[in-house]
């Protein structure tokens, strides 16, 4: 038997079988459109019959130099006949013809990327049909130009200007101001002029053979999978190009049949904010494109209840049964034909970070899918949303005050966003690209054609359009702040410039947008991280963390940072990198004089300062983690960082001794001189720290058995503020981490000498501490033997950014801005190795390590403290790895729990479905 290349839309099981039973497998074959209008009619719902092509057939067509699979065409004549039967009407008869529509749809949903056609089976005949039936002459002269037009722009690609000026001129002759007021004859005309379009562009005549209009349309779609349009929005959402596109044939239904006809497209909750009500947009006596086109403005889609109550409250019934159906938000389109409900679609909603935390955490306690479900549907790229930047307060009342707020629309994906105005899509690119300017992308409306601007885009702003505009379609996907339909808006092409009122922005200007409440500034607002304090993340975060089994720990210096850690759920210190303080103002001349003095007095007394800024560095800490283990490491870069250059002191010494040959005072050159002295010193020291490759270098552990005072103080300093602490009734469990170790005795050593410090604070201040000492693995060496580590150590870190540096031989301060980037973009490496953990390599590096180390000590704490301990990638390795926690900066603290509850939910085989 032939292939089946056609499933007519109540053939789902056989569709279904053919792929063996599996609904991606549907999907995959009926595109996502196909497969839910199949599904939509075996429950039962009202669904225009029709028929899918198979995305098979497409990528036959496509492969075979553009030519119909054997049987398809043949295949489509049937199944049409089946729907002409269904519907009562036949294709090209000139009494009661069969209009349809043809429509593209693959696997994913990719929103007006390829192409549409309607009213197909028009001409001169079936007009005349057409008109007998409905009565409505106006009304068929009408649907046959859409489709002379939509037909000469989607299938023979006609430009669509000249078909717009011509609507336009016949606007004028009839002063009318819009469509509706052009009569019957008026639209007779403007289809005769348009066949005149369509000759002069196409050098062919309109064709009038239905039957030849749907083989070209069916083509045309077909062809739309590989225009470019279609190809950047996959590259874009990361969508595979070889999956082709369906084409769903349909029975047409008109909303633009009078007062009692309507049609709309919907959300069955909010997408923005999640909110469990309906929302979207309709228009009485219209035709499907003008709500999206956002050329007539739209009504609330809750105001049929007023103006078709019957059709709504069936609606409403549908937009339920389609929730438990697909246990998700849905995103549907309907039309009313005279009073009678079909739905036309429908499709997973696309929603904004917050929506999608919040119907996910709703939807799992209204027991539609469980908290495992509703986990694993929120990523953590949303969760990262919750981060995002927001317009600090006192900035935005200064700008309020200033009168440099300009106007409002719809906030249709949150966010705040400062750049330069771009009034075009490749502008906006090239100006972010190449010049890298942050720049807002202003536009009437967006349209397919713009997606590359809004990607390069900080944030969208459009003049037109509504929630379901394909402005605020993709920019919520895309996760770009956007406000969209901002009607106060008077965008000027021409000039290249906006007003609001008397108030003017060239392009080029900055401007703030915020999309999460839609307001739009002149100038730059300062903007602020907010604090994630929205109860239903909380919520899902809680549940995520009853499915996790790696711990969450955080990176932090500070008690503010611990303190915010804490707050976002990190459950213990993983690095505390004490050289950073040593960094500030009032403590560098300490750490200044200690290097580079040889007398043991002016040591000391460096040391004794130094210790007392320690003290309450760590004291902050163990309050701000009461109860929870910190992990301080000892200091770690080579001592020449605390140096100025030896190029600026180089610089410096000629320049003073410049200035000494030329001092008109004593005092000048008395204070010269001591300068000179000073910079020959510390030049001095500089050149003797010097190393060739510092980072392989005297630094970590290399450095404290080098230098024992400075550690010898920072555990002192350690046990001190844990006494102190602990007096005072805090819990604390500090923990000792040794950097950069590659041999035992390295540690064996550094621990005799810094736990005789620590038994001796103990001693005086007659307190016990629970402490543990430990080492962070950042050289293969110490990996590859940490049977042997693992006896002076009872917990293992693994530091990743050196680990990375080590294991490739790269220098990670160079790389990044030098060949490895070339690498992953030509392939070479399949990606940056100090993103994500490399799982060939170093993965088994780390499994090395982890298994050695537990093989001399069962109970050996492991965790992460590198980069990649925020990277979700990475995360799913070190949970597949056994490690006890990763550690990463606050702010990827919830991110972090919800991939190590990822991690483990797949690997229970809890596959869910991401949004
Ligand atoms: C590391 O190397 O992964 C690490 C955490 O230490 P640092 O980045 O301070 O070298
Ligand atoms: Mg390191």
């Amino acid at each position: 038997m032939a292939k089946k290349w056609v499933y007519l839309f109540d053939q789902l099981d056989e569709a279904r079988s053919y792929v063996g039973g599996d609904w991606e497998g549907v999907r995959g074959l009926l595109g996502g459109k196909g497969a839910n209008l199949a599904e939509m009619t075996r429950i039962g719902l009202p669904v225009p019959p029709g028929f899918s092509v198979t995305t098979e057939a497409c990528n036959a067509y496509l492969a075979e130099g553009m030519k119909f699979p054997g049987e398809m065409w043949e295949q489509e004549l049937a199944a049409l006949a089946e729907v002409e039967k269904k519907s009562g009407k036949k294709f090209g008869d000139s009494k009661n013809p069969l209009l349809v529509s043809c429509r593209s749809g693959a696997k994913f949903s990719m929103p007006g990327m390829m192409d549409t056609v309607l009213n197909i089976g028009l001409n001169e005949e079936t007009v005349n049909g057409m008109i007998e039936a409905t009565g409505d002459p106006r009304f068929v002269y009408d649907l046959y130009r859409r489709l002379i037009q939509m037909f000469g722009s989607v299938v023979m690609g006609v430009p669509d200007e000249p078909f717009e000026e011509v609507i336009a001129e016949f606007r004028d002759a009839r002063g009318a101001k819009s469509d509706t007021e052009l009569t019957a004859d008026d639209w007779k005309g403007v289809g005769e002029r348009f066949k005149e379009i369509f000759r002069r562009y196409c050098g062919i005549d309109f064709p009038s053979d239905p039957y030849e209009q749907l083989r070209l349309a069916t083509e045309a779609v077909f062809k739309s999978w590989n225009g470019k349009r279609a190809i950047d929005y996959r590259n874009a959402a990361k969508i595979p190009h070889d999956l082709g596109t369906a084409v769903n044939i349909q029975t047409m239904v008109f909303g633009n049949m009078g007062q009692n006809s309507a049609t709309g497209v919907s959300m069955t909750r909010n997408a923005t904010t999640g909110e469990k009500k309906i929302e979207g947009d309709y228009l009485m006596n219209a035709q499907g494109e003008d709500v999206v086109a956002g050329i007539r403005a739209t009504l609330p889609v809750e105001q049929m209840a007023e103006t078709l109550p019957n059709a709504w409250n069936q609606f409403v019934d549908i937009t339920r049964t389609l929730e438990q159906h697909y246990r998700n938000m849905q995103d549907v389109e309907f039309t009313v034909e005279r009073g009678t409900l079909w739905m036309l679609q429908t499709r997973d909603g696309k929603r904004t970070a917050q929506a999608a935390v919040r119907i996910a955490a709703d939807m799992a306690e209204e027991g539609l899918i469980s908290r495992e479900e509703a986990v694993m549907r929120v990523t953590p790229e949303q969760v990262d949303f919750f981060l995002h930047p927001q317009f600090n307060v006192s900035s935005r009342k200064a700008a309020i005050e200033e009168g440099r707020s300009l106007a409002a629309g719809l906030n249709v994906s949150p966010g705040a966003a400062v750049g330069v105005a771009a009034f075009d899509a490749d502008l906006a690119e090239s100006w972010a690209k190449k010049d890298g300017k942050k720049v807002i992308m202003v536009r009437p409306e967006t349209k397919p054609d713009d997606v590359h601007g809004m990607l390069a885009a900080e944030g969208i702003l459009t003049s037109r359009g509504g929630r379901t505009s394909h402005a605020a379609l993709v920019a919520r996907q895309f996760g770009k702040p956007a406000v969209v339909g901002v009607a106060a808006l008077n965008i000027d092409m021409g000039q290249r410039l906006m007003k609001v009122g008397d108030k003017v922005i060239n392009e080029g200007d900055w401007i703030s947008i915020d999309g999460t409440t839609g307001e739009v500034f002149m100038g730059q607002l300062d903007t602020v991280v907010p604090d994630i304090s929205d109860p239903w993340l909380m919520k899902l975060l809680l549940w995520a963390d009853e499915f996790r089994r790696l711990d969450v720990w955080a990176n932090a210096d500070y008690p503010h940072d611990a303190k915010r850690a804490r707050a976002y759920g990190a459950r213990g210190i993983g690095l505390c990198r004490t050289e950073h303080m040593f960094f500030q103002a009032e403590r560098l001349p300490h750490v200044q004089r200690l290097i580079m003095s040889n007398d043991p007095a002016v040591m000391r007394e460096s040391l004794d300062a130094l210790l007392h800024f320690q003290r309450e560095d760590f004291a902050g800490l163990f309050r701000a983690m009461d109860g929870l283990p910190v992990i301080i490491r000892l200091i770690d870069p080579p001592l020449h960082e605390f140096l100025p250059s030896f190029e600026n002191l180089l610089s410096e010494l000629a320049d003073s001794k410049v200035r000494l040959q030329h001092a008109a005072s004593l005092k000048e050159i008395d204070d010269l001189l001591k300068k000179i002295e000073e910079n020959e010193r510390i030049l001095k020291s500089v050149e003797a720290l010097h190393e060739a490759n510092p980072m392989l270098g005297l630094r970590g552990v290399r450095l404290g058995i080098t230098m024992p005072e400075l550690t010898q103080m920072q555990v002192r300093a350690i046990f001190e503020a844990a006494c102190q602490c602990a007096k005072q009734g805090v819990d604390v469990h500090p923990e000792i981490m040794i950097p950069l170790t590659c041999h035992v005795n390295e540690l064996k050593k550094q621990r005799e000498a810094l736990e005789t410090v620590a038994k001796e604070v103990m001693a005086q201040e007659r307190e016990t501490i629970d402490y543990k000492f430990g080492t962070m693995i950042e050289v293969p060496r110490a990996a590859l033997t940490a049977d042997e580590i693992a006896e002076y150590a009872e917990f293992f870190s693994f530091g990743t950014n050196d680990l990375t540096q080590t294991t490739f031989g790269i220098s990670r301060d160079d790389a990044e801005k030098g060949f490895l980037i070339n690498y992953v973009q030509n392939g070479i490496l399949p990606e940056n190795p100090f993103v994500s953990i490399d799982d060939k390599g170093l993965a088994k590096l780390m499994q090395t390590g982890v298994e050695l180390g537990r093989t001399t000590r069962p109970t050996l704490e492991v965790g992460i403290c590198g980069e990649h301990g925020g990277d979700p990638k990475s995360i799913a390795i070190c949970h597949r790895l056994g490690l006890n926690y990763v550690s990463c900066s606050p702010f990827r603290v919830p991110i972090a729990r919800l991939a190590a509850a990822h991690a483990a939910l797949k690997e229970r085989g809890a596959g869910g479905h991401e949004d």
